[in-house]
């Protein structure tokens, strides 16, 4: 490369323009997925005390604000449910009649062109709060892996019945992108897509999201199936597994914390990869934001930008309509 001073770094930073033709990495409201939560009833807006600006919405207000961020150019929202009822098998999770199911169909009816992804999980449907079929031993509590696949599959099948256009398996089960992706294969449905929470890990980053969603383990914690944040040679193998299985974009969760783990996993697979910037990464800087200690948008975007500039193709945040009306204006 060159040297100084015949090289000089600056001389490609003196404009806007300048700075702008030479940009290695950009933002793009395409690129954008907005997570939303519904719930049963009508014309409901219930806030979510640590996410302002998020809110669990009944199906009706769903439309609306699927709508706005649609008009705002966000191709894709991610969809998590909260039911009226929990149980041990999570039942509400799959019934053909559930809120996810329900809200599929009104979005997919009203705005056909919308990207609608599906989140597959239990945990929000489970009395227990856990992401798949406890056994209650002599030595404690288990979450059973193989048991779970049959749940798991069953309710992505009924997503994709429902009409939902990708499905994303959020529960880290070891092989359930396989059992989900017989399931659809066998229901008819082999051209929909499965975006994997490949690498999830157990982050004290989601924990507004447990409010969102209401999906907090009412025992335990998630640790014996969600990653541990010291590991990436074995995030590596979770992404290879999931990969193998059949899955088409992979995502790394949570997001900021975790760019090192973003690099590696596009640099070695290659493979449409997908960052979840989580409910805490949003909330710290909604917070900060709301005292004035911290630039909003400024923050929000160089975020986004680092995980961009890391390897992710696809953004999911809460902020994706503000972000799609920020970069509009440029
Ligand atoms: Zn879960």
């Amino acid at each position: 490369m060159g040297q100084f001073p015949a090289y000089r770094p600056r001389r490609l930073r003196q404009t806007p323009l300048l700075r702008q033709l030479v940009s290695e990495t950009r933002l793009h409201p395409g690129q954008l997925v907005l997570p939303l939560f519904v719930r049963s009833g009508r014309k409901l807006r219930r806030p979510i005390a640590a996410m302002p600006g998020v809110f669990q919405l009944s199906p009706d207000e769903l439309l609306r604000e699927a709508a706005k961020a649609h008009e705002a150019g966000v191709p894709a929202v991610l969809l998590f449910g909260i039911p009226d009822r929990k149980d041990a098998r999570g039942s509400g999770a799959y019934a053909a009649n559930g809120i996810i199911q329900q809200a599929v169909r009104s979005l997919k009816k009203e705005l056909p062109q919308l990207v609608v992804i599906t989140d597959v999980c239990l945990c929000e449907y489970m009395e227990h709060g856990h992401c798949g079929i406890v056994h209650r031993g002599k030595t404690g509590a288990k979450i059973l892996n193989d048991p779970t696949l049959k749940l798991l599959a069953r309710i992505a099948g009924s997503h994709a019945e429902a009409g939902a256009d990708m499905v994303a398996p959020s529960d880290m089960m070891d092989g359930r992108v396989r059992a989900i992706r017989e399931q659809l294969d066998k229901l008819g449905f082999g051209d929909t897509p499965i975006m994997s929470y490949a690498a999830k890990y157990a982050s004290a980053f989601y924990g507004p999201f447990r409010e969102a969603a209401e999906s907090a383990p009412k025992f335990g914690d998630r640790r014996s199936y969600q990653m541990d944040p010291a590991n990436a040679a074995e995030a590596l193998r979770e992404v290879a597994l999931d990969i193998q299985e059949g899955a088409d974009i992979v995502m790394v969760k949570p997001a900021l914390a975790y760019l090192d783990i973003l690099y590696r996993v596009k640099t070695q697979f290659g493979y449409p990869t997908a960052a979840y910037a989580v409910s805490g990464e949003y909330s710290m800087v909604k917070a900060a934001g709301a005292k004035g200690w911290i630039d909003e948008r400024a923050a929000t975007l160089e975020s986004l930008l680092a995980m961009r500039r890391a390897g992710a193709d696809i953004l999911i945040t809460y902020a994706a309509r503000d972000v799609a009306c920020w970069l509009k204006e440029g």
